[in-house]
């Protein structure tokens, strides 16, 4: 039986029910978090609480938790509740119900659907993955962890009728924003690695910002800035990073073979740095 959480009760999966005037069903009017966990651990927790606020406060739907210590009880009773070891949290908190209209109601309160995941593998991704680059059409709030993810669905969709594991999306400059799921990552010349600085045109992933964190606390030269189709040309390595995969090595872009298909070395320490960093916080909180 797989239980989830809705408006404060605990309920089978089967039998949860949410309006069909439920505003994040009408217009994507909500956000949502994604949380790695295991061993009943929650793994950079309190980044993903920082993001869900920020989240929430974009779009001025107000916290439905008084504080997020009462987050973390439910969450910790869900899984529980579902026997799970391993797994993916997913919240997501619309700005609740009414008659549809696009200007916001008054007086609505959230609500709020938490689920759990098993962990999952949708291909054997060990050796690495390959990405094409695509045009990005989202639109310019992709800081907001919204479920508006239509342009991403579809990217995502193609990525996978081309073969490909990601499409890494391009703006009107050629530069790389991130993936359809996941942040994109080069590293070039003088071993430096790039990716895009965090603003409106890029979810800020937990796992990127982790990953930036540990690079630069072990000595690796990091830097945000975008770069271009010219520069995934020429580079040495790359990889991607997301909660759902952790830091996955990219050995083909745009069918061309990069580190001549290997996993690079600084991809390969990062990949054991952050995997540490996780393990680190097994049975901390
Ligand atoms: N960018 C996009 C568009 C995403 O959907 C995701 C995953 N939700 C990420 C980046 C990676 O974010 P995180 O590391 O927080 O999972």
């Amino acid at each position: 039986m797989n239980y989830c959480y809705l408006n404060g009760r605990y309920v089978t999966k089967v039998k949860t029910k949410i309006s069909v005037e439920d505003r994040g069903f009408n217009f994507s009017d909500s956000v949502y978090e994604l949380i790695q966990f295991r061993n009943n651990t929650l793994y950079n927790y309190s980044k993903h609480l920082t993001r869900l606020s920020k989240s929430l406060e974009e779009v001025s739907i107000a916290n439905p938790f008084k504080n997020f210590n009462s987050l973390f009880l439910i969450i910790k009773y869900l899984i529980r509740m579902n026997k799970y070891n391993s797994g993916y949290i997913y919240i997501q908190i619309s700005r609740g119900e009414a008659a549809r209209n696009h200007l916001f109601p008054t007086n609505i309160k959230p609500n709020v659907v938490i689920l759990l995941y098993p962990l999952r593998r949708d291909m054997d991704v060990s050796k690495g993955v390959a990405v094409k680059t695509g045009a990005d059409i989202r639109w310019k709030k992709c800081n907001i962890k919204s479920t508006s993810l239509l342009a991403n669905v579809l990217g995502k969709q193609f990525a996978k009728e081309n073969g490909v594991y990601e499409i890494w999306q391009l703006n009107e400059k050629y530069e790389v924003t991130e993936g359809t799921t996941s942040n994109s990552f080069i590293v070039c010349n003088e071993n430096i690695i790039y990716t895009h600085p965090k603003n409106e045109y890029i979810l800020g992933g937990v796992t990127r910002d982790t990953v930036i964190e540990i690079a630069k606390v072990n000595g690796l030269k990091i830097s945000e800035t975008p770069f271009n189709l010219k520069h995934i040309e020429k580079c040495k390595e790359a990889f991607l990073t997301s909660t759902t995969v952790g830091v996955l090595p990219v050995t083909i872009i745009n069918k061309r073979l990069v580190s001549d298909g290997d996993i690079g070395g600084i991809t390969k320490h990062l990949m054991s740095l952050y995997n540490n960093h996780l393990t680190q916080q097994l049975n901390q909180i």
